[in-house]
């Protein structure tokens, strides 16, 4: 099979197609209309096979992530996704993976009306880079460098479960087949938040997603803004598959340093306070408050009870060039 057979097999008949795709798959480029009044919001990410799934990773997993990955980068911006591009290298075309990975990408296409506008394959070490593209309201972006002193620090979803399903994938943790089923599905189908993302535009101060653990990206928020914050760990937002399976000071570990989670991470300031639970109440899944943005640039301060918490295990999270 050719690449031009390949792409008409797996991405192109009845994928969703959006009105606003001028030219899609088939020319040299893609050629899209974008509305005057809104601003074209772009992320792309890389998965290697080894490195970020391993083999196995059901192939429609890494199809819904790969996805996944990008619409939560999308998410984190306040954006609405509409069009992703994928460059695939596969070592050999194997159908069966191909058909499998399609379905997992096109279910999530179809999920959030995005159409996939064009790509690339090559031969070589599985590695998928899929570009996705997003509009925002001109103006309306939700940015990491805009939280203040006092603003208040939220994060939706729960955290660590996805690092969880890793740790027993490595056979570092071991747990009940019912709990492991529920936080598998959070480290192979993550949903990016994109409903919470666009109801925080006129409300978040600062928003980032959360793919290397909740310590070093709410990091980014304090590094771009030159602020501090104060996390209560009781606070953090934990699930039961979480709590149950392992002692308290892990599960707060694997809450702050364990990636994966795809959830949002925003600060919100006092005055927007009365709006954002308004809007949260009509939300499933509403976010929880696990502290404050304080002035000291850079400065983490993890408490309990008001006093430091000292259980940070730092060997604990994953740093792709640590
Ligand atoms: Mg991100």
């Amino acid at each position: 099979m050719g690449e031009f057979d390949l792409i008409d097999t797996f991405f192109t008949h009845r994928w969703p197609a959006r009105d606003d795709v001028a030219l899609g798959v088939g020319d040299d480029a893609a050629v899209l209309n974008v509305p005057s009044d809104s601003q074209l919001v772009i992320a792309t990410d890389t998965m290697v096979s080894g490195v970020h799934f391993d083999e196995q990773t059901p192939a429609r997993a890494v199809g819904h992530k790969i996805a996944a990955v990008n619409l939560s980068d999308l998410a984190a911006m306040g954006a609405e996704p509409t069009w992703l591009s994928l460059a695939l290298t596969l070592p050999e075309v194997d159908e069966e993976w191909l058909t499998s990975f399609s379905h997992g990408l096109r279910e999530i296409c179809e999920y959030y009306d995005c159409q996939l506008i064009g790509g690339d394959t090559t031969k070589g070490p599985l590695t998928l880079t899929l570009t996705a593209h997003g509009l925002v309201p001109r103006g309306q972006v939700l940015r990491r460098d805009g939280a203040k002193p006092g603003d208040w620090v939220y994060v939706s979803g729960t955290l660590g479960d996805a690092g969880l399903a890793l740790a027993c994938q490595q056979h570092q943790q071991s747990i009940s087949d019912s709990h492991y089923r529920r936080v598998l599905e959070r480290l192979y189908f993550p949903s990016p938040r994109i409903a919470l993302g666009q109801n925080l535009r006129d409300v978040a101060s600062s928003a980032i997603d959360l793919s290397d653990g909740l310590y070093s990206d709410l990091g980014h928020i304090l590094k771009s803004s030159q602020v501090g914050a104060r996390i209560d760990v009781d606070e953090l937002p934990l699930s039961l598959a979480l709590t149950e399976s392992v002692d308290a000071d892990t599960a707060i570990n694997f809450a702050l340093t364990s990636g994966d989670d795809y959830e949002l991470c925003f600060t919100v300031p006092e005055s927007k306070r009365g709006v954002f639970d308004t809007v949260m109440a009509r939300h499933p899944a509403k976010p929880t408050c696990i502290g404050r943005i304080t002035n000291q640039p850079e400065k983490l301060r993890l408490e309990r009870e008001g006093e430091p918490w000292q259980g940070l295990d730092k060997q604990h999270g994953y740093d792709h060039f640590g």
